[in-house]
């Protein structure tokens, strides 16, 4: 051990190059003997998106209570009285020297969309309109309530709000706001790739056009790039220390980050690099079918919403990416397969048994990880369980805590754990990506391939991180149409493909990084995105 770490060390897998140098100084703030440590402050700029990439419980929102003066950072000495002078002794002649001299006068005012949305209603008991209207700070409300598809429920009252809804809200009602400074923790969750992509556009029109400072957090790397001018990279040991880089362009951010390796911190983060295949498609064996259906119709009652569904075919152990709006008709088509549903048109002569996440996770119960995991599966505890779902999910650490005080990034990996390990012939999973850390995606993505191909099980994800998408999927199926009026669901089809319609509907073109070949959106009109889209080649460019 090298002696940073409280737990297990995160690195036991490789040799330490050298540690940070950052950890020979001391911390910009330290709770306590033995407590949390951040090292490093991101630099909020007006005019700019900052973007911090990393993991949960590396201190962010530490880092974001010093910046916004509520709480003086200590600089490490945390049995003295804590003084604003020293800490602008540290920064001076940095680019944090202006900024800080400013916190210290009073001067900075800050608007924060929180991380969990979620809670929103039990914080506020009203009409959606009523909570943003004592947000209209100026004048922008309504475009925002516009731009960002919340009118149709402004009166409704908060708790009646899907995820998504509360998503939009929560950050029409941030930027509302007249602030110097906002913080965005994390926009995408419950949010569709349109919807996301919209939030980012606003955010960066806020920044540039009101000269704003906005810092964001966020886990999806398509959005973060599009929405960020710099990035941070925190690393550390979440719950123990946590170090924030100097900026990076926001590319060499998430590149390195990809590779695992800080170059100028010359710090390595991960033992092995996060890889994108440039032509995708993996050969699906194809050999067994799981299910062939027929079209199917189903309508939920006079002018309410109605689905048609392509005949297709699923096969046995792929994983089948399903990807398309919000309110689409995803979860009808899932109850069909189940025989919740009948559908209206077509006959299925198949009742799946089907192992159920739902987007929206409620398990609130007064009851402990170990013993809720333990009444799903007999496999619980052996070595096999181990090492297929609880070790590549995290979960040794929460086995002991109650479901009920779990964060929304544990409580997704409780979820997606519980799904698993069901018996059923299907599994589907609706948005695993919310709430996990950049970190925890990747994890949960390889327990999840894992899982399929070393038991032959059928996976259907549900996600609108693009990445994860790339990442998981063997075939996809696209969802078009008029969210909430009808959706229409086209015959399972290869990546490419199934890309290339999904992207073409929402008008965007990923080309790919020279150097680790992630996709990237283009931007709107420029010389790659014209010619892309003449080729028809929205994803896999050649
Ligand atoms: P993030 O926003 O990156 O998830 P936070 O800044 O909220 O991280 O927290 C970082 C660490 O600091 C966590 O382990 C948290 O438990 C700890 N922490 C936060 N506030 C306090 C506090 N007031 N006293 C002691 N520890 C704290
Ligand atoms: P997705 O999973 O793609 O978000 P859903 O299948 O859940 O979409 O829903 C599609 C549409 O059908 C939504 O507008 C939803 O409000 C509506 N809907 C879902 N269930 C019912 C129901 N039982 N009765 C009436 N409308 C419903």
């Amino acid at each position: 051990s090298c002696g940073i770490c409280v737990e297990k060390c995160p690195f036991d897998a490789i040799e330490i190059i050298n540690l940070p140098t950052e950890l020979e100084d001391d911390p910009v703030h330290r709770y306590g003997e033995n407590a949390f440590a951040l090292y490093g402050l991101p630099v909020p700029e007006s005019g700019k998106v900052t973007g911090i990439l990393g993991p949960n419980g590396i201190g962010k929102t530490t880092a974001v209570r010093a910046l916004a003066g509520e709480i003086t950072p200590n600089l490490g000495t945390y049995d003295e009285e804590p003084s604003w002078e020293a800490v602008l002794d540290r920064f001076r002649g940095t680019e944090l020297q202006t900024y800080i001299e400013r916190v210290q006068a009073g001067d900075v005012t800050i608007a924060r969309k929180p991380q969990y949305v979620d809670q929103l209603p039990k914080q506020f008991d009203g009409t959606t309109i009523e909570l943003l209207e004592s947000t209209d700070e100026r004048g922008a409300l309504d475009d925002y309530i516009d731009r960002l598809g919340i009118r149709p429920v402004v009166d409704q009252p908060l708790d009646t709000l899907s995820g998504g809804e509360l998503q939009r809200v929560a950050l029409a009602a941030t930027l509302a706001r007249d602030r110097d400074f906002y913080f965005l923790d994390e926009i995408s969750p419950y949010l569709d790739i349109g919807q996301r992509v919209t939030a980012a556009r606003l955010i960066r029109e806020l920044a540039e056009e009101e000269d704003r400072a906005v810092l964001a957090v966020e886990h999806d790397l398509a959005i973060l790039d599009l929405l960020a001018d710099t990035l941070h990279v925190a690393y550390g040991e979440p719950g123990a220390f946590g170090v924030i880089t100097d900026p990076k362009s926001v590319r060499n951010g998430i590149n390195e980050y990809l590779t695992g390796y800080l170059s100028n911190e010359n710090m390595r983060i991960r033992p092995e690099e996060i890889e994108f295949h440039e032509h995708a498609p993996r050969e699906t064996s194809k050999a067994t079918p799981l299910v062939e259906y027929p079209e199917l119709s189903k309508s939920y009652g006079e002018g309410e919403f109605s689905l048609d569904v392509e005949s297709g075919t699923i096969y046995e152990s792929e994983v089948l990416g399903v990807v398309g709006p919000n309110g689409i008709g995803k979860s009808t088509l899932a109850k069909l397969f189940t025989g919740a549903l009948e559908p209206d048109e077509g006959d299925l002569d198949f009742r799946l048994d089907i192992s159920y996440k739902p987007q929206y996770i409620e398990i609130d119960q007064p009851m402990r990880v170990d013993a809720f995991l333990s009444s799903i599966t007999d496999d619980f505890g052996t070595s096999y369980w181990k090492t297929e779902v609880a070790n590549p999910l995290q979960l040794e650490r929460i086995m002991e805590r109650n479901l009920d005080d779990l964060s929304g990034g544990e409580r997704q990996r409780v979820a997606i754990a519980a799904c698993l390990s069901e018996d059923a012939d299907l599994y589907v999973m609706d948005e695993p990506s919310a709430h996990l850390d950049v970190e925890q995606r990747v994890q949960a993505t390889s327990a999840i391939r894992r899982y399929a191909e070393n038991h032959d099980e059928t996976v259907l994800v549900i996600d609108h991180d693009i990445y994860m998408i790339d990442l998981l999927a063997d075939r996809l199926m696209v969802f078009d149409g008029e969210p909430s009026e009808y959706g229409h669901a086209a015959t399972p089809q290869e990546m490419r493909a199934g890309m290339n319609d999904f992207l073409s509907d929402l008008d965007i073109t990923f080309r790919r990084d020279e150097r680790t070949r992630r996709p990237r959106i283009n931007k709107p009109e420029s010389q790659l995105d014209r010619k892309q889209k003449k080729q028809g080649e929205y994803y896999y460019a050649p």
